[in-house]
């Protein structure tokens, strides 16, 4: 029998989600949906000055709102008496060893290593001292800190979408795994949570190659199997820079407050880079099904705003009004089909509607530049009642008046009717604004 598919997404609570983070999530997601399997999310919060509980919260609701549902959550902070027990297994099986430098000393040992043109790679002078040198050591005051150590071989692996990859252990310092004031780095709580959840696939960005070949070799200290690997290409900003915590204006929670279409920011951030092609799809589900992880590219993929607000664009034009009216009326807007299907093509953002829904509905206060022709304009209106013939009705009779056509025609009497230069068609627009409305806005009254 095959093993249940269980994915996890593991992200450190110190900033808000952006974009980058979120193509972690999805590719596990998308994975997990693929294959019925099971949804982890992990809050990474060992780190307690970094990690705060608001971070760690807006990270579950943006993962809500963007539709990516998770099974189960758990928080590193609340496991780490698992850690430890599993910390002395490990000592006892000398695995791991305990280490005297201050950070003064390492970094020394380091820059030395760099100006010699030789890999900064950490030289074991722990491993070798005495029990006399250690008593030395602790008599001074010092606290030992803990590393696990490699065994220097060159660990191979089967990479779902880099296919065979190589980490040479010999070329990294033993990783530190628990810190001096007995707080845990990153690395073994990651891989002991991997193992208590039974992982069988973990995806993620490049930038994790050789953790993963370092946490090999942890898994096999444990007696386990590591589970299967993944890594994707990351994603740049329009200048190919990563994207970073730092920066609030990539993040899920600004472009949600700038009213971006969940399936928007998803579409796009699965499809640059990978062979699917750029679409608004309805649903994870409907990406999961065309995703082949083995068909990633290489190349960073460009992640920009424009192009999210040309697919956002797209997103809205393919929602039905059953939602849309729903989505409206959480903000108490009553929404009218009509309008919709006149307003859909031209807007990017749904918070746009409120604003033809004004246009079309309210009494407002335009300023006219071209009043004369604004008048003529105004006395060629037919009478009503008005139906699709009306507005060619309308525009021929202008045209016997005056000899303006094309754009000096049209864009002033756009200008007078919606305040805009762009919108719907005309055509249809009037319809729906109504004869008196428009001729008080031709004629530029109002009432305030
Ligand atoms: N907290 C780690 C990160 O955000 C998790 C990496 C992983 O194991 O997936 O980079």
């Amino acid at each position: 029998m095959t093993k249940k598919t269980v994915t996890r997404f593991a992200p450190s609570p110190t900033g808000l989600l952006h974009v980058g983070n979120i193509r972690t999530a999805l590719f596990n997601y998308l994975y997990t949906i693929k294959n019925n399997g099971k949804f982890i999310l992990r809050i990474d919060d060992t780190d307690l000055e970094r990690s705060t509980n608001e971070f760690a919260e807006q990270i579950i609701s943006d993962l809500k709102w963007l539709g990516i549902k998770v099974d189960k959550i758990y928080k590193q902070s609340e496991r780490i008496d698992t850690y430890k027990k599993y910390f002395s297994q490990l000592v006892e099986d000398g695995f791991l060893y305990e280490c005297f430098e201050t950070q003064e000393e390492l970094d020394y040992k380091r820059k030395r290593l760099i100006s010699r043109r030789m890999p900064p790679v950490y030289d074991r002078a722990s491993l070798n001292l005495s029990k006399d040198e250690k008593n030395k050591y602790l008599d001074e005051g010092r606290k030992p800190y803990w590393r696990f150590k490699l065994s220097g071989k060159k660990i191979v692996f089967n990479d779902l979408i880099r296919g065979e990859v190589v980490v040479d252990t010999s070329t990294q310092s033993d990783p530190v795994v628990v810190r001096e004031d007995g707080g845990f780095l990153y690395n073994l709580p990651s891989v002991i949570d991997d193992v208590e959840m039974k992982i069988t696939n973990i995806i993620r960005g490049e930038d994790h190659v050789t953790n993963s070949g370092i946490q090999i070799e942890m898994f096999s200290s444990l007696g386990k199997n590591a589970p299967i690997f993944g890594h994707h290409p990351l994603l740049v900003d329009e200048n190919g820079d990563p994207f970073s915590k730092r920066n609030a204006a990539s993040s899920i929670k600004s472009l949600k407050d700038k009213n971006f279409e969940p399936m928007a920011i998803n579409s796009l951030n699965i499809s640059i880079g990978t062979s699917i092609e750029i679409n608004s799809f309805q649903s994870l589900k409907e990406i999961s099904d065309i995703l082949n992880l083995n068909k990633l590219g290489r190349a960073p993929g460009r992640f920009s705003l424009d192009q999210l607000t040309k697919l956002n664009s797209s997103q809205l034009s393919i929602l039905s009004f059953k939602e849309i009216k729903n989505r409206l009326k959480t903000e108490n807007i009553n929404a009218n089909e009509p309008l919709w299907e006149i307003v859909k093509n031209n807007i990017d953002f749904l918070s746009e509607y409120t604003k033809w829904d004004k246009i079309i509905n309210k009494d407002i206060k335009i300023e006219n530049f071209d009043n004369e022709f604004l008048k003529l304009a105004a006395d060629s209106l037919p009478n009503q009642p008005w139906d699709e013939k009306t507005w060619n009705l309308w525009i021929e009779k202008i045209k016997a008046s005056t000899d303006r056509k094309g754009k000096d025609l049209f864009l002033p009497l756009r200008r007078a009717i919606t305040g805009l230069e762009h919108g719907p068609e005309l055509k249809e627009l009037i319809l729906l604004i109504g004869y008196d409305k428009i001729k008080r806005r031709l004629l530029g009254e109002y009432s305030d």
